[in-house]
């Protein structure tokens, strides 16, 4: 463990942010991660409490009290194997992951928990640094051959696990680059796009071959989802000529809000916002981008993605920022006693609230209002939880001056067309019906086709697609082979 008597000692760390007004100007982190001396401080007040439940919080299952207690005694190199040997990926998680590990920490009892997701920063961004993060290209080759489509944490997880164990993959990806939402959606300035890109040089080094640009089957006609696919390939072909497909397509149909004046101009989902913003930054032109520069901007959801639209309202210079969300104000903290080692109900602020936004709680949208075709206004109303449904409160309705709306409402489902190309039966939800049994898990009802990540499981976490990744890579591998030694 840590240090004995570290946890009475010390003091838990955050890390640091760059002022509001610098990081304003540009799309940049500005994230400041922990010295690796505050690092070893924070790894001395882990506990080793016995039963450690941050690792059962932890959806990769991170083996957290080991890595603690290796960086509280310095042997960075070990930390990054024992980090490695549950997740692929921990410079994403280690920045966007909200870290559910956190709230499981037995020292949040009475207490602030260990800085878990900080420290694992700390030693990947350490172990890049120090060209500890090397190819690890399969030995033994297996001749077997594996489709993966799409390329966001799930399939890069997936295709990285499989190639490890000798299979020959190919990733399909309709979109221009790698990343899925992590590339498209997640702001560059919570998560850089260069740590994306270091991790498809490891992988194609591996021996993954990635094709974007290449949309599996079609899209429903007049999709708003992200797609710059320049050929396809039909469910078929890949069928026959790969020996398992493992879909892992993500849940990009984004959640409409039908109210009267939802056709005016300016009114747009984040995924069309946020991904033109994205591709900006890396250097392409975006005809008519969408921006929000001396605009009122109203962005409707109030979660990640709501967030994410403030934070790049903010850095295109809005005139003013309103972001609603229809369920009332949680409390500013949790009750512990009832909540813990759970995932607390309670209010989060994000880094981009603090840039500048009003928050809205308890607010219905009824209208959209429009003046020569664009929306100019939204006819609001305040509205209560009860009896199971949302009640209109009488005498509340408002119009708030918008000149542009964003909605972040969430995601629906998959796409449809990308589950009915396949003939994939769907679950009550509209997501790829397979379970997450050890075994027979993430196999779908069609012969040799398997599914994981948000395609499966619906909206979620980078850290749930990479352990989805990660566990249908070893049920392909068994599939494929009669046994695997991959790990669950
Ligand atoms: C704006 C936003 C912010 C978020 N912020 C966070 C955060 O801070 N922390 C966090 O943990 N999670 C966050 N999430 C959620 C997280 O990004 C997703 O849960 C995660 O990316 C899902 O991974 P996935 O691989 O299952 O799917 P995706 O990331 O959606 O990737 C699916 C890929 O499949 C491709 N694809 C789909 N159909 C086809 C086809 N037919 N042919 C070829 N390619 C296809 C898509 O183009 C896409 O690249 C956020 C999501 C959004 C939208
Ligand atoms: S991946 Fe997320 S939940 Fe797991 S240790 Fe890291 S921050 Fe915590």
């Amino acid at each position: 463990m840590g240090k004995v008597t570290g946890f009475l000692e010390y003091e838990r760390l955050e890390e640091g942010y760059e002022a509001v007004e610098k990081r304003l100007k540009n799309y940049k982190e500005f994230v400041i991660g922990l010295k690796p001396e505050q690092a070893k401080i924070q790894g001395a007040r882990c506990m080793d409490c016995g039963t450690p439940f941050c690792n059962n919080g932890c959806p990769v299952n991170n083996i957290i009290p080991d890595f603690n207690d290796l960086v509280y005694r310095g042997d960075w190199q070990n930390a990054i194997n024992v980090l490695h040997s549950t997740n692929n990926f921990p410079e994403f998680t280690g920045r966007i992951c909200p870290a559910p590990c956190e709230a499981a920490c037995v020292l949040n009892i009475n207490n602030d928990p260990v800085g878990i997701k900080s420290i694992e920063h700390a030693i990947i961004d350490r172990a890049w640094a120090e060209g500890w993060v090397v190819p690890q290209p399969a030995a033994v080759r297996s001749g077997k051959k594996v489709a993966v489509v799409g390329a966001g944490p799930a399939g890069m997880a997936a295709a990285q696990q499989l190639a490890r164990a000798g299979h020959d993959v190919t990733v399909f990806e309709k979109n221009d680059t790698v990343g899925g939402l992590l590339r498209f959606g997640i702001p560059d300035f919570k998560m850089d796009k260069s740590h994306i890109d270091r991790r498809v040089k490891q992988m194609e080094a591996e021996g993954v071959v990635f094709k974007t640009n290449t949309i599996v089957g079609e899209l429903p006609k007049g999709s708003k989802v992200t797609n710059w696919a320049t050929q396809s390939v039909t469910p078929a072909q890949l069928q026959k000529e790969f020996d398992a497909v493992l879909l892992t397509g993500g849940a990009e149909q984004s959640r409409d809000l039908p109210v009267p004046g939802r056709d005016l101009a300016g009114i747009h989902f984040a995924m069309e916002f946020l991904p033109q913003q994205n591709r900006v930054n890396a250097g392409v032109k975006v005809k008519d981008q969408i921006r929000a520069d001396g605009k009122n901007v109203i962005v409707i959801g109030g979660g990640d993605t709501g967030s994410d639209c403030v934070g790049t309202s903010n850095r295109h210079g809005a005139k003013s920022v309103i972001q609603f969300e229809l369920m009332p104000m949680p409390p500013e903290q949790e009750n512990k006693e009832l909540t813990w080692p759970y995932w607390p109900y309670k209010l989060r602020t994000s880094s981009s609230h603090e840039e500048g936004c009003e928050r809205e709680f308890a607010i219905a949208t009824k209208e959209f209002i429009g003046e020569n075709g664009k929306v100019s206004g939204v006819k609001t109303v305040r509205v209560e939880f009860k009896d199971g449904k949302f009640n209109e409160v009488a005498g509340t309705e408002q119009v708030l001056k918008a000149d542009l709306v964003l909605l972040a409402m969430g995601f629906v489902s998959p796409v449809e067309t990308v589950l009915s190309g396949f003939g994939v039966d769907k679950d009550a939800r509209g997501n790829a019906k397979a379970t997450v049994d050890a075994v027979g898990g993430y196999a779908t009802n069609v012969s040799k086709v398997f599914a994981a990540g948000d395609i499966r499981r619906g909206q979620s976490l980078v850290v749930w697609a990479i352990r989805e990744g990660r566990q249908a890579a070893r049920a392909v591998d068994e599939f494929l082979m009669g046994s695997s030694a991959l790990p669950r």
